[in-house]
């Protein structure tokens, strides 16, 4: 039995909204236990496209996105593929995602993402400069390419949503991309720049930095794995560990694709259901590519992190459990030899990570529905990355204080 302690939180999940949870907690003096089977970043957090996409305000579903799943679940060569025994598991969620994309509630979670993203870099700004790692940040702007007139029309109700929500951009045309991407293939007709993206040049030695300040500053880590909780009326009393039974004073669940056993013991049935994505990073990959690009078309990412140049994206709803697939791997290199035809591949490496998915693209951020000290900090899907440090810093004025810098009823567990 772990000894007792005034104030103290125990973190479930040691991925990057784990980590910048811990730490934002400890900035409000509470005594934090990180608690994760694995090493820190070791599940999506790692192998992901490093983008701080402060500008992805919109939700995966949408009423475009919704026109094209049909024809995108019939095409072998698409970024979207369902895993058909794992169908009937998923129709629930699906039907969800179906209603997320109309187009009332488009707008609606648009607007409530955007007030999520707005504090992306001051959120992380104080755990970047105290673990000293802003080298790994690279303000350089994320450019969308498209290869047709039609996929700019295509895009262009969903530009001007971003504009009025105060998103910034600029539409290039052929000239001023060859310029600023002269391997990009002249296949590219048309692209977005948005300028208010940075790319992390290695996320994983980034929440490693992160981890290693949570670690100098006094917070303690469970190689454990979080199996229940032990309750009393309203409260968590402490957490039950397949080692150990840790006592505690609140709790904060953020154990990404994996939450959901958790949060359902701690009162909330939420509809979390894994995207499953898969990243290649090329070492030596012979073209120069300053700026990340994502296919509009072909829908992946390239981002430059440092000498090396990793192609991240697909979306594969399949059973959390079920092994990578290789085909996926391989389509996503012929896309992007499609982009950039002189990519060298040699000693390429392969990863796969779950992105843990609500249909409405919301994260949850908030409080158990029954346990006053119980917390919810996962579902960020595409974002995570982009959002955990705003995520920690409102759990840490939740359970501080009981009052949140933004609202966060549209975040909540129950809204379903
Ligand atoms: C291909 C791909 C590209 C992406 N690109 C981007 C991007 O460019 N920008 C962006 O913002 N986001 C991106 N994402 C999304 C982002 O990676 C995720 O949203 C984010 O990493 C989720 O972080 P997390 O901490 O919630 O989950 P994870 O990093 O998965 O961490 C969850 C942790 O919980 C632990 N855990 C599970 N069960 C238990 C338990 N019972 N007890 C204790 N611990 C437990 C796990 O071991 C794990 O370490 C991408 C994702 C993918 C797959």
């Amino acid at each position: 039995m772990v000894k007792k302690q005034n104030n103290h939180v125990c973190v479930i999940g040691s991925g990057i909204v784990g980590i910048c949870t811990a730490l934002h907690l400890m900035k409000k003096k509470w005594s934090v236990s990180l608690i994760d089977p694995n090493g820190p970043a070791s599940k999506a957090s790692s192998g992901n496209a490093g983008l701080l996409a402060a500008s992805h305000i919109t939700p995966v579903s949408s009423p475009a996105v919704l026109k094209q799943v049909p024809g995108m679940l019939l095409d072998p060569n698409s970024s979207l593929v369902i895993s058909y025994s794992y169908l009937p598991r998923l129709i629930p969620w699906l039907f969800r995602f179906v209603i997320a994309g109309r187009p009332k509630k488009f707008i609606e979670y648009s607007k409530n993402l955007s007030e999520l993203l707005k504090d992306t870099y001051s959120a992380y700004e104080p755990l970047v400069d105290e673990a000293n790692c802003s080298n790994l940040i690279k303000r350089k702007g994320l450019i969308i390419a498209l290869t047709s007139d039609e996929s700019l029309e295509k895009i262009k109700p969903e530009l001007s949503l971003k504009k009025s929500l105060g998103v910034k951009f600029e539409i290039y045309n052929k000239d001023k991309i060859k310029r600023i991407l002269p391997d990009l293939d002249s296949i590219v007709k048309h692209a977005i720049f948005y300028e208010n993206v940075s790319h992390i040049t290695d996320p994983y030695m980034f929440a490693i930095k992160l981890f290693d300040n949570f670690k100098k500053q006094g917070g303690k880590h469970y190689l454990q794995e979080v199996k229940s909780f032990k309750t009393e009326k309203k409260l968590v009393k402490s957490v039950i560990t397949d080692q150990d039974e840790i006592p505690t004073n609140a709790v904060v669940v953020c154990a990404g694709a994996w939450s959901k056993k958790l949060a359902s013991q701690l009162g909330a049935n939420v509809p979390l259901e894994t995207e499953r994505g898969y990243s290649v990073s090329l070492p030596n990959p012979g073209i120069n590519i300053s700026y990340p690009v994502i296919s509009g078309d072909l829908r992946f990412c390239a981002t430059p992190m440092g000498d090396s140049l990793r192609l991240a994206g697909t979306v594969e709803l399949a059973s959390i459990d079920a092994p990578a697939k290789k085909s996926r791997y391989s389509l996503m290199i012929k896309h992007a030899l499609r982009l950039f035809p002189s990519l060298n591949l040699t000693g390429a490496s392969y990863w796969m990570g779950h992105r843990p998915s609500m249909p409405d693209s919301l994260p949850v951020i908030g409080k158990s529905p029954i346990y006053e000290n119980g917390y919810f900090a996962f579902g960020h899907g595409h974002i995570g990355l982009t959002v955990a440090a705003v995520t920690g810093k409102i759990i840490a004025e939740l359970a501080s204080s009981g009052k949140t810098s933004i609202d966060i009823k549209p975040f909540d567990s129950n809204r379903f």
